[in-house]
């Protein structure tokens, strides 16, 4: 699996246990508000930790840790990940998986393997908002609702969860989030934090800094991305034997979500305020019994 990115120890990211973070890059969304806009635009531009280090590394520290958690990016792009999940299994560790939810057949066969421990799952929006919230126009909500509804019945821990954002999301409609997982375990409501690596301001620096170097553009790339938002260079630096089959930038073409559009989101986005967010959560509690707000000031 390529790792790009190592936290040793955490006490926040798997719930009840003290873990390790590795990070994954590439995602076949593209929400306005994600926090790891190089992560999900230029995964080939990150530094890249070598597997087997990161495992000598959980080895020595299983008397330490419980568990490892996978994230992104978008982890099950990734071809490697089953066998990474297994080696940490093997190291008698917990297996957490942090997924958008975009790949029901994969999350299934993992369930039924019981190779996963607990799952957190985001829910980007309420149905109608999906496209808008994700960036990707004409996106298909019927995998999502497979996702909650193998995670519902799939017999592990497991919970959703929402990042809430003024200027993509509205109060009411955590109603119909609510109702798209009625009956659900567990949903926190995610407080958005501002930063220089959020998607959506990337997009809008990266469309700025490309039109000033129109004149330079590199001959011959080509792919999934608009050409005037390529990233310089992007082409060629995975080695030939690392390439996704069919993958013209960082995951297969077949996986990106249709209509991925990278110019979502150029508004302003916002926290919403704790009375707002109290609010939602009061919405989306009349069809479950647990929501609960984090990282809410
Ligand atoms: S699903 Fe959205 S928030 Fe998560 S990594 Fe992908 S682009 Fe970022």
């Amino acid at each position: 699996m390529k790792i790009h990115g190592f936290q040793k120890t955490t006490l926040l990211d798997y719930p009840g246990h003290v873990a390790a973070t590795v990070f994954t890059g590439g995602c076949n969304f593209r929400c306005p508000f994600c926090q790891n806009g190089s992560l999900v635009l230029e995964p080939e531009g990150q530094p890249l930790l070598s597997e087997e280090e990161v495992l000598a590394h959980l080895k020595k520290r299983r008397n330490v840790l419980e568990g490892v958690c996978i994230t992104g990016g978008e982890p099950t792009l990734d071809p490697g990940l089953k066998r990474f999940i297994l080696q940490c299994r093997e190291l008698g560790l917990l297996v957490k998986l942090d997924t958008n939810g975009y790949r029901p057949e994969l999350l299934g066969q993992f369930l039924q393997e019981g190779i996963l421990d607990y799952v957190a799952m985001d829910v980007k929006a309420s149905p109608e908002n999906y496209g808008r919230a994700t960036g990707c126009p004409g996106f298909d909500v019927g995998k999502i609702r497979e996702s909650i509804r193998l995670l519902q019945t799939g017999g592990i821990s497991y919970e959703f969860r929402t990042t809430a954002v003024r200027g993509i999301h509205s109060v009411e409609e955590f109603e119909e989030i609510g109702k798209l997982l009625q009956g659900s375990a567990a949903y926190y409501l995610q407080a958005y934090r501002d930063g220089g690596d959020v998607l959506g301001m990337r997009n809008r620096f990266l469309k700025e800094e490309s039109s000033a170097r129109e004149t330079e553009r590199m001959p011959g790339v080509k792919g999934s991305f608009q050409e005037e938002e390529r990233i310089p260079g992007a082409e060629g630096s995975f080695q030939e034997e690392e390439r996704i089959p069919g993958a013209e930038g960082s995951f297969q073409e077949t996986e990106r979500t249709p209509g991925a559009d990278r110019s979502a989101g150029n508004g302003i986005m916002e926290a919403f305020s704790r009375k707002e967010m109290e609010e939602m959560a009061a919405l989306a509690g009349k069809y479950m019994d647990k929501v609960e707000l984090r990282g809410v000031e």
